[in-house]
């Protein structure tokens, strides 16, 4: 059934990537990837994981069989926020799925569309009334409601750490459902003067923090650089934000998208009027754009002379604005790295293998990706320490979450 799943989301990629597109406003190149096509790859991945895990035969003493066993933890609440409803969305529930679970999902209230279509080809694939089910409404009312529900066993929840903590006060004020915790990020993208080719290293960090309007968990939105290549990569960059087009969504020339939402657009310029004021130099961007489109785009924003007690170094935006700070050795550079109560993801350019190694060990992150930034499929976890949450979605990990462990001890 799951690969049937996997088949129909596939079959309706362009029809899915349209609809989330309207809803939440991500540029359609990169909703068609990830939304729908990751979606689809997920399924599948869990398809085929099923069968592939089993219990375990404990090595007790001769006259006594031990005998552990996954089980099925009940019901699954999953909260999901607006950036990625699909490909989040089918994170939780296909690995819950797979493991016998039965699902209520609660969708962002900006951007559900999606996994209500999922939901009816999920219906329409022969899944039983009742195993699946999505409920719209907003956070504080529908959200709040899964939260201290007592009939919910596990929560497994993408999304902000205000929300996050409102969810383990539930747990703990209703029936002490585990609960699962994907949250925010502010992530540092590490340039060494050393790194293999610093154009690549612009055209992909920048795509790293601007892509979708930055409303990316993993987004680099701090960039740390090497204080000797500090100007050169700052104009590099500046020339590859400039290049991107913003605007309509539905345009398949558009690289970035619109913000989700008033409030969203609202938040981000706010955060663009602190950093001024504590002294950050914007060099491009930062501005609302396009309004005569009654849309809500906003121009890239690059803000250099960021320091590490200033909002945009320690806040996450969740929007296109990319914090710069420089450093002069690598001691520095993994002291700043680390300088956040986040700790989702990071990157680090450099040629010197000995340093990739040590700062991919120093950096305390779920993810640190070398010479490259954002890259990911679905046999390696996603998912952060610190502030930024512990639990993670994808590969054979996350079916952990979605089972409980039972023992059968039986005397020969
Ligand atoms: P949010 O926490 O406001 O909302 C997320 C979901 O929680 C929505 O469905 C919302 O309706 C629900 N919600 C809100 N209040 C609730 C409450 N009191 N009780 C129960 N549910 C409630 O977050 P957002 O603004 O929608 O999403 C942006 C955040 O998500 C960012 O911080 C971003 O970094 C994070 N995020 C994290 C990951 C990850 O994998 N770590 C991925 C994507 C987004």
């Amino acid at each position: 059934m799951l690969h049937r799943i996997a088949d129909r989301i596939a079959a309706e990629a362009i029809e899915l990537a349209v609809l989330g597109v309207r809803d939440n406003g991500t540029e359609f190149s990169m909703a068609l990837k990830a939304e729908p096509g990751s979606a689809a790859g997920t399924f599948r991945y869990y398809a085929e994981a099923l069968d592939k895990v089993a219990g375990e035969v404990a090595p007790t003493a001769p006259d006594v069989l031990g005998l552990v066993q996954r089980m099925p933890v009940g019901v699954v609440g999953a909260i999901v926020p607006w950036n990625f409803p699909l490909m989040i969305g089918a994170w939780k529930l296909a690995p819950a799925l797979a493991m016998g679970n039965s699902v209520v999902l609660k969708p962002a209230e900006t951007a559900s569309l999606t996994l209500l279509r999922l939901a009816e080809i999920c219906s329409e694939c022969g899944l039983p009334d009742g195993v699946l089910n999505v409920v719209t409404g907003s956070g504080a009312e529908a959200g709040a409601a899964l939260a201290a529900s007592n009939g919910v066993d596990v929560l497994a929840f993408t999304g902000s750490g205000a929300t996050g903590r409102k969810l383990l006060e539930a747990s703990a004020r209703s029936n002490l459902k585990r609960c699962y915790l994907e949250l925010g990020g502010k992530s540092p993208n590490i340039v060494f003067a050393d790194a293999p080719d610093l154009a690549k290293a612009a055209k992909v960090s920048a795509a790293g923090i601007f892509r979708n309007s930055g409303q990316v968990c993993i987004a680099g939105s701090r960039l740390l650089v090497e204080a000797s290549v500090h100007d050169e990569f700052a104009e590099l960059l500046q020339a590859e934000a400039e290049a991107l087009r913003v605007g309509d969504p539905l345009d398949l020339k558009t690289h970035v998208g619109a913000v989700n939402s008033e409030e969203q657009l609202r938040r981000n310029l706010s955060f663009m009027d602190m950093a001024r004021a504590e002294g950050g130099q914007v060099i491009t961007g930062g501005h609302r754009i396009l309004e005569d489109t009654g849309g809500t785009y906003m121009s890239p924003a690059i803000v250099t002379h960021v320091a590490q007690d200033h909002a945009l170094f320690q806040r996450e935006v969740f929007g296109p604005v990319l914090a710069v700070t420089r450093f002069e050795t690598e001691a520095e550079a993994l002291n700043l790295a680390n300088a956040t109560d986040f700790g989702l993801a990071a990157g680090v350019w450099t040629a010197n293998l000995s340093r990739a190694h040590r700062m991919v060990a120093g950096i305390r992150a779920g993810v640190v990706h070398v010479n490259t930034y954002g890259g990911s499929d679905n046999t390696v976890p996603l998912g952060g320490v610190g502030q930024s949450g512990n639990g993670h979605d994808k590969s054979l990990h996350a079916l952990d979450k979605y089972t409980d462990l039972k023992t059968a001890w039986i005397q020969l």
